[in-house]
């Protein structure tokens, strides 16, 4: 598998048996040479990890389209550090998480396992991106890989700054009804977070956090609007999380040792 093409990382937080994840090979695949390195579980909001306190343990597993991948016990961030920091061989060009059930919106990025996963990378500095599709049902992933394939392409041509990656969302559409393709900012996403207390059989409480699908405000610009009207969202995101418009209001405060 070493030809002249570029190579992409295929990954993703719904586990190495998810059919958004063989979509997105597959579509990667017209583009690059593709490994896949993906979880073997489902590790859907499992934010941002670095296991730390166990090992990893990477396995061959051969997917249902008959080809090889890798599996590993480790979140989709650590994935993508294994694959980086050098159990896949090969220089790495393009990290792809995805393609998630379920969109990552708003605040979601915080929660979400396929967008760190893309995060991981871009600490690396190796240009990623996550892809989501809008359902949490069956779904047909190919107009969000075709389209995930066709930005790969591009941003593989042009690069990205460090740092950046992109949050892509898809409308749950066929793919002539999608509208065409946004660049948006972060949207404010509504949770309904409800508590749910229960009692185990030794009469202890446990707790469930439950409540229906968050919602989120409608603002034109934003990823939410353009998912809600149609349209495929593409979100730059960077992992410079300071405050930049507080700095100097802060700095007023004249800090200092009490
Ligand atoms: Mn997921």
């Amino acid at each position: 598998m070493n030809s002249n093409k570029p190579h992409i990382l295929v990954t993703n937080d719904d586990g190495i048996r998810a059919p958004g994840l063989l979509a997105l090979k597959d579509a990667c695949a017209e583009i690059a040479d593709v490994t896949v390195l993906a979880p073997s579980h489902n590790w859907s909001a499992s934010g941002h990890v670095k296991t730390m306190h166990k090992p990893l343990r990477v396995d061959r597993v051969t997917l249902a389209d008959g080809t090889e991948a890798l599996s590993t016990t480790g979140a989709p961030s650590d994935a993508v550090a294994l694959a980086l920091l050098g159990v896949v061989e090969r220089d790495i060009d393009f990290v792809v998480s995805g393609i998630n059930r379920g969109a990552n919106l708003g605040h979601d990025v915080t929660y979400s396992g396929t967008v760190t996963a893309a995060m991981e990378a871009a600490i690396s500095n190796v240009p990623a991106m996550a892809v989501s599709l809008n359902t949490r049902e069956q779904a047909d992933f190919e107009p969000a890989a075709r389209f995930a394939a066709s930005l790969a392409e591009q941003t593989l041509e042009r690069g990205l700054p460090d740092g950046i990656l992109l949050n892509v969302n898809v409308p749950h559409l066929p793919a002539d009804a999608i509208k065409g393709v946004c660049v948006t900012r972060m949207g404010l996403r509504i949770y309904r977070d409800e508590l749910l207390k229960r009692v185990d059989p030794r009469g202890k409480p446990y707790y469930w956090i439950g409540g229906p699908e968050p919602t989120g405000i409608e603002d034109e610009g934003t990823d939410i609007w353009a998912v809600a009207n149609g349209y495929i969202s593409v979100t730059p995101i960077h992992l410079d999380l300071t405050a930049h418009d507080l700095l100097e209001t802060l700095a007023d405060w004249k800090l200092g040792m009490p």
